[in-house]
């Protein structure tokens, strides 16, 4: 057993910190996964507590796979930002109070000794189901998860894009109407205002709030509220004429974001997260119909729209495989 153990190389911890949750595993580079755990974050305790806590927590998976701390090679972590990957810095994250500033690398590397690299979530994501997901294969990507937002990942000949001060991939805003619903960025219409999960569930709010009539609001019983995508997909199930036109409103914009990023990055594979792809053909067969009218032929033809296959696995599996694959980057 433990020659066997001696054989392992580079076995990593993927680690993705939500803002509710930590998703958590051990992986080598084969892929293999000999642990993982999934634990609420206690953001409430600030960044130290969460710290603290992830660590007791990745020594509580490391020894119940038959490990020591020193056998992990590289610790990845995938974090929401807006961040500094390549100081593995955090500079505020809106479901994590209290983070401003937060030396994410340094800290953990101290507590563990093992060397660390942190990367936005999204991009984690995106590389997560490139290693060993839907993009397997693939080396031009565009990952899209529709959330509460939509994140965004780009990877072009097999490497992740990240611009000049490492910020690129912000797909969920770029500009779809430029005198659209004002975002949270504070910017104007962007593509997550339009597309992402909570989009579906803010039309629909906004229209039963003008009178439509609906079994939404049956199925919420009265409480608008609590009208969410998936709602909104089970009174489109029904046929219900209102869920009908919102989806149909959701599909059209989901459509011209992705024209857009097909015809500025001629990629061969759209990957689309989040728990929205449930609705698989009644999703991906008007999307596609739909992104073709708007993509050059010859881009088109070339691309595939498909749905992740990691589920929460993603952000944690890519975080470890961006240690293996573009670890120079972080300096490790
Ligand atoms: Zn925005």
């Amino acid at each position: 057993m433990r020659k066997k153990k001696k054989d392992i190389k580079k076995i990593i911890a993927g680690i993705d910190l939500g803002g509710t949750n930590v998703y958590m595993l051990l992986i080598d580079s084969k892929g293999k996964i000999y642990g993982e755990k999934h634990f609420p974050t206690l953001s409430e305790k600030g960044p130290d507590g969460v710290i603290e806590n992830i660590i007791l927590q990745l020594k509580d998976v490391v020894k119940k796979a038959g490990f020591n701390l020193k056998d992990i090679w590289r610790i990845g972590i995938g974090s929401p930002g807006p961040l500094d990957s390549k100081k593995g810095i955090i500079f505020g994250a809106v479901n994590l109070p209290g983070w401003k500033y937060v030396k994410l690398k340094e800290k953990i590397e101290k507590a563990t000794g093992v060397k660390t690299g942190v990367d936005n979530d999204a991009n984690c994501a995106i590389y997560g189901e490139k290693w060993l997901g839907a993009g397997k294969n693939f080396n031009n990507i565009i990952g899209l998860t529709l959330g509460t937002g939509i994140g965004g990942g780009i990877i072009i000949d097999g490497k992740l894009i990240r611009g000049t001060n490492y910020n690129a991939g912000e797909i969920g805003h770029m500009s779809i109407n430029p005198e659209g619903i004002v975002c949270k960025c504070g910017a104007k219409g962007c593509y997550e205002q339009y597309a992402s999960a909570s989009a579906i569930a803010n039309f629909a709010k906004e229209k039963i709030k003008k009178g439509a009539k609906t079994i939404i609001t049956e199925i919420v019983k009265g409480d608008i509220n609590k009208i969410t995508s998936k709602t909104v997909y089970e009174a489109l199930l029904n046929n219900d004429k209102l869920a009908k036109e919102i989806w149909d409103e959701f599909i059209k914009f989901l459509a011209a974001g992705i024209a857009n990023l097909l015809n500025i990055f001629n990629p061969e594979l759209i990957v689309i997260a989040g728990g929205v792809i449930n609705a698989g053909d009644k999703l991906f067969i008007p999307l596609r119909q739909a992104v073709k009218k708007q993509t050059f032929e010859i881009i088109y033809n070339v691309a595939k729209i498909l749905p992740a296959k990691l589920g929460e696995r993603a952000g944690a599996i890519g975080a470890a495989g961006l240690m293996l694959f573009e670890g120079d980057f972080y300096e490790l």
